[in-house]
């Protein structure tokens, strides 16, 4: 049902490239593993304790980290987002911003008591491979009424160079208790874009990027958050920054403010 429908999500791809209608927002390099500079730090080793201990709260779940970091693409210098509405995603309120948080990283408990303490559920993205090796802790965002989605298995750049048994094991090997799904680094072309809607997959995209993983600070981040967010927008973030847990506050206070959130 509604393939024609589905189809329209493309519409809702990244912003994060030059144009509209490049859904092939980086094609430029392949990913090399964990050496590009701006990448994420490779998560470091912490055998047995909670990150940071940055909340109360915090979680005895311990987090572990997947094997490479996963890299960002420095191709996309992300453009003044519109923070437009975006589709796909399953907002469950479209007057107001969709938060999302993907791949997997130390920061993810304290993402989640941050969320918890507003009371506001977002869409996690975390890769196959990161949840598989963080079940614990993806069973308790399931049970705090989380969303989730999939963001492939391994996060490779989702092109039709891959193959399409490599994007079917890539998707079919992806956390995915719904039917909403993110292109790693918003990578796509019509083949994988067929594939993935043909598998019954809605696209989710994003229409504010805070450029986290380019090492932006939190007040940077909460600053084109808060600058660009409208009913609607989807901010995009990730598990891995302490600089985003440390906006998370600020943002979310100013777009409650806004009745956005
Ligand atoms: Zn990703």
């Amino acid at each position: 049902m509604g393939q024609d429908r589905r189809l329209r999500v493309r519409d809702a791809e990244p912003t994060a490239s030059v144009s509209p209608t490049s859904t092939v927002a980086v094609t430029k390099s392949p990913i090399p593993a964990a050496t590009s500079p701006g990448e994420a730090p490779p998560p470091a080793p912490a055998p047995a304790r909670a990150p940071a201990g940055t909340t109360p709260q915090a979680p005895k779940i311990t987090i572990k980290p997947v094997a490479a970091s996963i890299a960002k693409p420095v191709a996309a210098t992300g453009p003044a987002g519109s923070g437009r509405a975006v589709s796909g995603c399953g907002n469950p309120n479209g007057s107001k911003v969709l938060l999302t948080f993907d791949d997997g990283g130390p920061a993810a408990p304290a993402i989640l008591s941050i969320l918890d303490r507003y009371n506001i559920k977002a869409r996690w993205f975390p890769t196959g491979q990161w949840a598989g090796s963080n079940r614990p802790f993806v069973a308790r965002l399931l049970g705090d009424g989380q969303m989730l989605g999939n963001h492939t298995y391994s996060h490779p750049q989702m092109l039709s160079s891959l193959g399409t048994a490599e994007l079917q094991r890539q998707v079919n090997l992806g956390y995915h208790p719904t039917n909403v799904f993110r292109f790693p680094y918003g990578a796509s072309d019509a083949g994988s874009m067929a594939l993935v809607t043909g598998m019954g997959y809605s696209i989710c995209g994003w229409s504010i990027d805070t450029l986290d993983w380019s090492g932006n600070p939190a007040a940077t981040i909460a600053d084109i958050v808060t600058s660009q967010a409208r009913p609607g927008s989807v901010v995009l973030m990730h598990l891995s920054f302490q600089s985003d847990v440390d906006a998370l506050p600020g943002i979310i206070d100013n777009l409650r403010a806004r009745a956005l959130i």
